[in-house]
C-alpha cells in the first residue's frame, strides 16, 4: 500500500517532473549535471546554472523545483536549499498538474493585494516555514528560491 501511495505520488506529479526533466536534459547537454537525492534528480551546473542565472532579470534563484526534478546552480546551493525545496516537492505531489496553476494564480493574488508577489505566495511561505508574512527576511539574502 505504501509502495503504491508512492507510485501515485510520481504519477500525480509527473506533468511537472517531465517539464523538469525537459529543461535538465537540455542542461546537460550544455555541461550541467544530474544525481539523485531522496526521491528526486537534482540537475545542476552548466547550461541549468545559465538558464537560473537568467530567468529572473533583478534576482538571483538558487534553484527552482519541478516536480520530482529540482534545478540548482550548484551542488552546493542544493545542499542549502534542499530543505526548502522538498517542501515544494511535497507541494507538487499533493497539487500535481494543478501547482503551477496554483502557484502563479497565487503569486497574483499576494500582488493585488499590495504584498510581495513571491514571498508571499502561500506554497513559499510554508517552503519557508513562516506563518507571518513579514518575518524571516534572512532568507532572501542566501539567494532566492522558487
Ligand atoms: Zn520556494
Amino acid at each position: 500500500m505504501r509502495y503504491l501511495l508512492l507510485a501515485l505520488r510520481f504519477l500525480w506529479a509527473s506533468p511537472n517532473t517531465l517539464i523538469g526533466l525537459t529543461i535538465g536534459g537540455l542542461g546537460l547537454c550544455l555541461g550541467a549535471k544530474v544525481r539523485v537525492r531522496g526521491r528526486t534528480l537534482e540537475f545542476y551546473e552548466g547550461g541549468v546554472q545559465w538558464m537560473l542565472q537568467h530567468i529572473s532579470y533583478h534576482q538571483n534563484i538558487a534553484a527552482m523545483t519541478l516536480g520530482h526534478v529540482i534545478l540548482g546552480q550548484t551542488g552546493l546551493a542544493l545542499e542549502f536549499v534542499r530543505q526548502h525545496e522538498g517542501v515544494h516537492v511535497a507541494q507538487f505531489e499533493r497539487w500535481g498538474p494543478f501547482m503551477l496553476p496554483a502557484y502563479l494564480l497565487s503569486s497574483v493574488y499576494v500582488w493585488t493585494r499590495r504584498r510581495r508577489f513571491y514571498r508571499d505566495n502561500p506554497f513559499e511561505r510554508e517552503a519557508f516555514g513562516d506563518d507571518a508574512p513579514h518575518e524571516h527576511e534572512d532568507h532572501e539574502e542566501q539567494g532566492r528560491t522558487q
